[in-house]
């Protein structure tokens, strides 16, 4: 018998990039389809769809701006979401769920590279505490899960992901779409293109595709207990990621830098040490070549585009 994979928040960032594949036996819910802040509906819909295999990519997300903006709303919608999801899944006998934490949620003072086991060890960054503790219960639960009632439940760490299908949101939206969408009105109404921050802070960028390759990889392949960080281990300063955004859609205005802006953390490095052992020979997406196929498809699908 074929296995059923089902994935959640499949119009989201990862989602909708697994949903391109045409996966054989998938199932996609997205919020329209299932509120899974609501269990009732998340446990009837589990048991009657019958998942062999869940990727759990739904969650309320934004970027440092939406944090720092919605501290409860986003700590309360995230739990439920993972609560519910975990919980429906192992009432309905799932074999291997994957579900996505990220580097924004480790403690603002652990040592660099960022590593794994290092995830609840301080607190995290003042501007998404509600989003990062909602995210580790995921780490406790699954690890619990996998404790009580054996289910093999595993967890992945991406870092700053993007590419088609974001949420360009101008206010809402994570650093490259956002700053995608403001290239792109800068150059239509001739104005400056204003940045967040100091420019200086540095985030390691993942392009979604590659996201999806590791987690169908992850979902046949790793099998710990503890998570896996998806990583290059690369850092690009904000600053060189708008003069590359602004050099591949055209731009020739000012690039000014909005210090009254949040920078949120400065940097958080990641280590990528057990990604490079299990595969060693992975080619992560350049942030040129995804930057080039995220613009492409903003571009082509302006103005019916999340945001
Ligand atoms: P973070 O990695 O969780 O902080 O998420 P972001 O994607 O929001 O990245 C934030 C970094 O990009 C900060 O250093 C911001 O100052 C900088 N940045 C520059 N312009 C923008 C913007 O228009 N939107 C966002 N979200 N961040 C921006």
């Amino acid at each position: 018998m074929n296995k059923i994979t089902l994935v959640t928040g499949a119009d989201g960032l990862v989602g909708s990039a697994i949903k391109r594949l045409n996966l054989p036996n998938a199932v996609y819910l997205t919020h329209a389809d299932l509120d899974l802040t609501d269990f009732e509906e998340t446990k009837k819909t589990f048991a009657k769809i019958k998942p062999n295999r869940v990727i759990h990519t739904a969650a309320v997300v934004g970027g440092v701006g939406a944090n720092l903006k919605h501290p409860g709303s986003y700590f309360r919608d995230n739990l439920l979401i993972n609560i519910h999801t975990l919980e429906a899944a192992r009432l309905a006998g799932v074999e291997k769920l994957l579900s996505f934490i990220s580097t924004c949620v480790f403690p603002n003072n652990a040592s660099y590279p960022l590593n794994e086991k290092d995830l609840h060890n301080g607190l995290p960054h003042d501007s998404n505490f509600g989003y990062a503790y909602a995210k580790r219960m995921m780490d406790v639960q699954s690890r619990a899960y996998r404790k009580e009632w054996a289910c093999n439940f595993i967890t992945a760490i991406g870092t700053n992901v993007y590419g088609p299908n974001d949420n360009f949101s101008l206010e809402n939206g994570h650093v490259l779409a956002a700053l995608i969408h403001k290239c792109f009105l800068a150059k239509e109404n001739n104005t400056d293109l204003s940045v967040w921050g100091s420019g200086q802070a540095l985030r390691e960028f993942v392009f979604s595709d590659d996201i999806v390759k590791l987690a169908l990889w992850a979902l046949n392949n790793y099998n710990e207990e503890s998570p896996i960080i998806f990583t290059s281990g690369i850092e690009t300063s904000i600053k060189d990621v708008v003069h590359l955004v602004a050099k591949k859609m055209g731009f020739l205005g000012k690039i000014v830098f909005d210090a009254t802006k949040p920078d949120g953390q400065l940097r958080k490095p990641s280590d990528s040490a057990k990604l490079q052992k299990y595969l060693p020979e992975f080619k992560f997406t350049s942030v040129a070549d995804g930057l080039e196929q995220t613009i492409a498809w903003f571009v082509k699908n302006y103005p019916s585009i999340r945001k």
